[in-house]
C-alpha cells in the first residue's frame, strides 16, 4: 500500500469562506476516483471540544457515532463523503494542551523543559498522522480553523511547515482565499490574496494550491496574476464562485481540475476523471424542484448554523421529493397561545427543535399543542420530543404542572426525568449520553413502517429522558412509546398513531442524514408535510 498523503486545508483574508465545503468536495472527489480517505478538523480555540460552547459561538454541535461532540465542519464531511467521522478526527488547542500537560505530569517528558516547539507542534503532528496510520488512509485532508495571521493558529502553521519539510511531495498545502470585487472601481482585488499567501510564506509555507473565492467569475489574467505572484502553477490557481447549492462545489471544482492538480502535487498517477453518477442525479433532481414545501423550524437560535444538520436533513429530503424545502425559523420564545395560529401559518410541517435551558421552552410547548390539536405534521427532536411528551402530559393526561426535571426541580409530575447515571455528574463537558446506540422499532408503529427494519442505531446527545412510570398512562391515551433502547429501556421515540405524523425523537436523527443517503424519518416527514398541503 502506498503512503498516506496529507493535504492541509488554511484560509486567508476572512473567515466564512467555506473551507468546511472545500475540504469535503475534495474528499468527495479524491473518494469518487477510489481513494480511502478521511477529513480532520483542527480547531485552533483552547475549549477542550464545542460542546459546552453556546451555539451562537460557533452554530451547531454535530456529534459523531463514537459519541464526540464536534464542530458542524464534521457534518460537511459525512453529509459529502457518506463516511462516518470519529473522535480522532476532531480536534481542538485544549485538547491537544491537555495532552501535553498529561504527559509532563506523568513525567513523559523526562525533566525536560516543554515548549510549544517542540512538544505542542509534535503532538499536534503526532495526531495527523495517527489518523493516516491507523485507518490506512491514502489521503488525510486536515483542515485549519480560523484564519492564516491569528495568534491561535501558529503552533499548526508550524506543524504544517514541518511536514511538508519532513514529507515533501506527501504533504500539501491548500490555501483558501477571497478575491473581492469593489463595485466603484469596477474592479477585482487580488491583494489581500497575494498579502495572505505571504503571510503563510513567511512561516515558512508555500502553499501548493490556491483556491479563489468569489462572487464574480475571474477571467484567466486574474488567475495568471495570482499564480505568478504567489508562485503557484497557473493550473493550481482555481476558483470557487458562489453557486446556488454547497452540493454543486465538488462539480465545480472537479470542471476546473483541482482534484487532478492535487494528485500531481502529490506525485500520484492521474486517472480517468471520476463520473459522479449518483451526485449529479441528486444535483439534477434539486434543480428541477420547483415547487415548495414549507418547513417551520421552532427553536431558539435566530442563527442558520445553529441546525445546520437539520437544515440539510430536510433540504435533501425535499429534493428526494421532487420539492424545494423552504425553512422559516419561528423563534419560540415569541409564541404564545394567542398567536401561534397566526406565527405558524403556511407552515406544511414543523419541527421542534434540540435545545438546552429554560429559554423558550414553553413556546415550544405551545406549538406541540397547536399543530397535535391541528393535526399539523410534527417533529420533535430531543428537547423537541422531550416537549412533546411534557405538553401531553399537561393537557390530555391533565397534570398542569408537567415538565422536565431540567427545567423544574420540584415538580410531581416529571414525566421527563434527569439520566440514572447523569444524577451525580458535576462536570459539564462531554458527559451527557453522547454518540450512536441502538434502538429497537414496536412492530406495527410508524416509524417502524417508515424504517422497515426492527433495529435501528442513532446518534443521541442528552441528560433527560422520557420517564418510564408514565408510560402506560401515555400508552392509554395514545401517546406511544415505540422505539426504546433494549440494555437501558430508555424510551427513544414516541409518536400519536392517529395523526398525519406526530414523532418525538430522543436521538438526533439529522447527523446520519447524507446527499446520497437521506434519512427515511425526514424523508417521510417532508413527504407527509408535502401531502399535508392539498388538505390545509
Ligand atoms: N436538554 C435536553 C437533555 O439534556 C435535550 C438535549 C437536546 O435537545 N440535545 O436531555
Amino acid at each position: 500500500m502506498a503512503e498516506t498523503k496529507y493535504i492541509f486545508v488554511t484560509g486567508g483574508v476572512v473567515s466564512s469562506l467555506g473551507k468546511g465545503i472545500i475540504s469535503s468536495s475534495i474528499g468527495k472527489l479524491l473518494q469518487a476516483r477510489g481513494y480511502n480517505i478521511t477529513i480532520q478538523k483542527f480547531d485552533p480555540y483552547i475549549n477542550i471540544d464545542p460542546g459546552t460552547l453556546n451555539p451562537y459561538e460557533h452554530g451547531e454541535c454535530y456529534v459523531t457515532v463514537d459519541g464526540m461532540e464536534t464542530d458542524l465542519d464534521l457534518g460537511h464531511y459525512e453529509r459529502f463523503t457518506g463516511i462516518k467521522t470519529t473522535k480522532a478526527n476532531s480536534m481542538t488547542t485544549g485538547r491537544i494542551y491537555k495532552s501535553v500537560i498529561d504527559k509532563e505530569r506523568r513525567g513523559d517528558y523526562l525533566g525536560k523543559t516543554i515548549q510549544v516547539v517542540p512538544h505542542i507542534t509534535d503532538e499536534i503532528k503526532r495526531n495527523i498522522k495517527l489518523l493516516g496510520q491507523k485507518y490506512h488512509y491514502d489521503f488525510v485532508i486536515t483542515e485549519i480553523g480560523g484564519t492564516i495571521g491569528d495568534i491561535e493558529s501558529a503552533p499548526f502553521l508550524e506543524a504544517i511547515r514541518q511536514m511538508k519539510w519532513e514529507l515533501g511531495r506527501r504533504a500539501i498545502n491548500l490555501h483558501l482565499t477571497y478575491i473581492p470585487y469593489l463595485k466603484a472601481a469596477g474592479e477585482l482585488k487580488t491583494k489581500p490574496t497575494q498579502h495572505s499567501v505571504k503571510e503563510l510564506q513567511s512561516v515558512g509555507i508555500q502553499p501548493d494550491i490556491l483556491v479563489l473565492r468569489t462572487e464574480k467569475h475571474l477571467e484567466d489574467d486574474i488567475r495568471k496574476k495570482v499564480a505568478a505572484f504567489c508562485n503557484v502553477d497557473f493550473d493550481c490557481v482555481v476558483q470557487s464562485e458562489d453557486l446556488p447549492s454547497i452540493y454543486d462545489v465538488p462539480v465545480n471544482m472537479l470542471n476546473q481540475g483541482l482534484d487532478a492538480a492535487i494528485l500531481r502535487k502529490c506525485g500520484e498517477k492521474v486517472g480517468p476523471k471520476p463520473a459522479l453518477g449518483p451526485w449529479r442525479d441528486f444535483l439534477d433532481r434539486q434543480r428541477k424542484a420547483t415547487k415548495e414545501v414549507h418547513i417551520g423550524l421552532v427553536g431558539k437560535y435566530d442563527l442558520q448554523d445553529a441546525y445546520k444538520s437539520i437544515r440539510e436533513g430536510l433540504l435533501q429530503a425535499g429534493v428526494y421529493n421532487d420539492h424545494k424545502t423552504v425553512i422559516t425559523f419561528i423563534n419560540s420564545e415569541d409564541l404564545t397561545e394567542a398567536n401561534v395560529g397566526e406565527k405558524l401559518q403556511g407552515q406544511d410541517g414543523i419541527v421542534i427543535c434540540p435545545g438546552f435551558g429554560q429559554r423558550g421552552i414553553e413556546g415550544k410547548i405551545v406549538a406541540a399543542h397547536y399543530t397535535r390539536t391541528h393535526n399539523i405534521p410534527t417533529f420533535g427532536i430531543c428537547l423537541g420530543m422531550q416537549m412533546m411528551v411534557i405538553e401531553f402530559a399537561r393537557n390530555v393526561l391533565g397534570y398542569k404542572d408537567a415538565n422536565s426535571r431540567e427545567m423544574d426541580g420540584k415538580t410531581a409530575h416529571n414525566v421527563i426525568d434527569i439520566m440514572e447515571e447523569q444524577k451525580n455528574i458535576t462536570n459539564m463537558g462531554g458527559t451527557m449520553r453522547l454518540g450512536a446506540y441502538e434502538c429497537v422499532l414496536r412492530q406495527g408503529s410508524r416509524v417502524f413502517d417508515i424504517y422497515r427494519q426492527e433495529h435501528i442505531q442513532e446518534r443521541h446527545r442528552h441528560r433527560y429522558e422520557f420517564n418510564n412510570d408514565y408510560e402506560k398512562e401515555f400508552e392509554k391515551n395514545g401517546m406511544m412509546c415505540v422505539g426504546r433502547n433494549p440494555e437501558s429501556d430508555l424510551v427513544e421515540i414516541v409518536e400519536i398513531p392517529g395523526l398525519k405524523w406526530y414523532i418525538g425523537t430522543q436521538f438526533h436523527p439529522e447527523y446520519q442524514s447524507t446527499v446520497l443517503h437521506p434519512h427515511p424519518l425526514f424523508l417521510d416527514f417532508v413527504k407527509t408535510s408535502i401531502e399535508n398541503q392539498k388538505n390545509k
